[in-house]
């Protein structure tokens, strides 16, 4: 691996890092309101309607396929599991940070 293939696998692996933590942030709100929903407590975000209920399961799932699908080695494109911030890929070796 070249020097600059280096650098650019690092800068893919932080825009990956940074992409999975938006969806994070973003799923955070609506998966509290399926918890709500599901153990029938509003105290917090109020009462839920069946249309809030059914967005809120479409971003959950659409930053979980996100998160799943993004969170790979930039170089050979190896799964990094539920590893949170590995410094190299597991599968490859390439340096991420
Ligand atoms: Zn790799």
């Amino acid at each position: 691996m070249r020097p600059e293939e280096i650098e650019d696998v690092k800068r893919r692996f932080r825009r990956k890092v940074i992409g999975n933590l938006i969806a994070v942030v973003m799923g955070a709100p609506p998966s509290f309101v399926l918890v709500e929903a599901a153990t029938g407590n509003s105290a917090i975000l109020g009462a839920h309607s069946l249309a809030s209920i059914i967005a809120s399961v479409v971003v959950v799932v659409a930053a979980a396929v996100f998160v799943v699908v993004n969170w790979r080695c930039p170089w050979c494109g190896g799964g990094f599991g539920s590893a949170i911030y590995p410094p190299t890929c597991p599968h490859c070796t390439a340096k991420l940070r």
